[in-house]
């Protein structure tokens, strides 16, 4: 048993299909508690600001293009393991190649528009949390 936080971002595509509950709740039927939660608009820079890691990437213009087009949901997630358990319920980057059942298998347009984002390690949780959240707005 270890219990973890890890950062979640319900994205663009999901919050215009009004998708939000839908996907909370495949996080919470498996055990992941939202102990933070708030919808905010990102600019362009924030949003290449948070994607940094990927600056070199080919796709990190369009991807911040996307992540700043329409209001995304920031989420704490808390859990055992909840790094890794929310990585398996949101499935693989791309869709099609996502597991039936997973968040992204189910929703997601495309390998971009691919509707959840999860912390991928326990330094990167910590980071992508103090980005988004201030201390008095997590509340485990
Ligand atoms: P994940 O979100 O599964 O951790 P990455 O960290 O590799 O995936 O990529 C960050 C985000 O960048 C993805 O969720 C997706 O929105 C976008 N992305 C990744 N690979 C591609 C690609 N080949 N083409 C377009 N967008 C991509
Ligand atoms: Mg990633």
């Amino acid at each position: 048993m270890s219990i973890e936080r890890t950062l979640s971002i319900i994205k663009p595509d999901a919050t215009r299909r009004n998708l939000t509950g839908a996907v909370c709740s495949y996080l919470e039927k498996a055990g992941l508690r939202i102990i933070a939660q708030k919808r905010t608009l990102l600019t362009r820079a924030q949003a290449e600001d948070f994607y940094d890691v990927h600056s070199e990437r080919p796709f990190y213009n369009d991807l911040c293009i996307f992540m700043s087009s329409a209001p995304i949901v920031v989420q704490t997630l808390e859990g055992d393991n909840a790094i890794a358990k929310n990585r398996e319920i949101m499935g693989a980057t791309n869709p099609k190649n996502a597991d039936i059942g997973t968040i992204r298998h189910d929703f997601a347009e495309s390998i971009e528009a691919n509707s959840v984002h999860g912390s991928d390690s326990l330094e990167n949780a910590k980071r992508e949390i103090n980005f988004f959240f201030s201390e008095i707005e997590i509340v485990g």
